[in-house]
């Protein structure tokens, strides 16, 4: 279920950033999910859809971008990909390492549609 929460946050940056860019609608939104976040991609689509009716992002397409788990070995130095939390390095065994990538979730991109320019001269 926490993928609620964090779809509501998703929605304030967007609306915000929507209207800092003076949008009339978001077109689309690029949400990255490093692949050791628990977080399901079609949950946070699905609240998506719900919580954005009737606002400037209803009806805006979700894409989503999954980042590479990545960890530098504390012991050898080693750079590998952990598959989880309790991974251990695959030259030297040792489990302490640094992550460096792999735990993040946010929002890559927003596109949006923007009023056309007003003409406001004067005749
Ligand atoms: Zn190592």
């Amino acid at each position: 279920m926490h993928e609620y929460a964090i779809t509501e946050s998703i929605l304030e940056i967007i609306q915000t950033e929507a209207t800092r860019a003076g949008a009339i609608h978001v077109d689309e939104v690029t949400v990255v999910i490093g692949e050791l976040t628990s977080f399901v991609d079609d949950s946070i689509r699905f609240y998506f859809d719900e919580l954005a009716q009737g606002t400037v992002a209803e009806g805006a397409s979700l894409k989503f971008q999954k980042l590479e788990a990545r960890a530098t070995c504390n012991s050898c130095g080693a750079d590998f990909r952990p598959r989880n939390a309790f991974f251990s390095c695959p030259e030297c065994r040792s489990a302490v390492f640094e992550l460096r990538q792999g735990q993040e979730l946010f929002i890559e991109s927003i596109d949006v549609s923007q009023a056309e320019p007003t003409d406001i001269r004067e005749n």
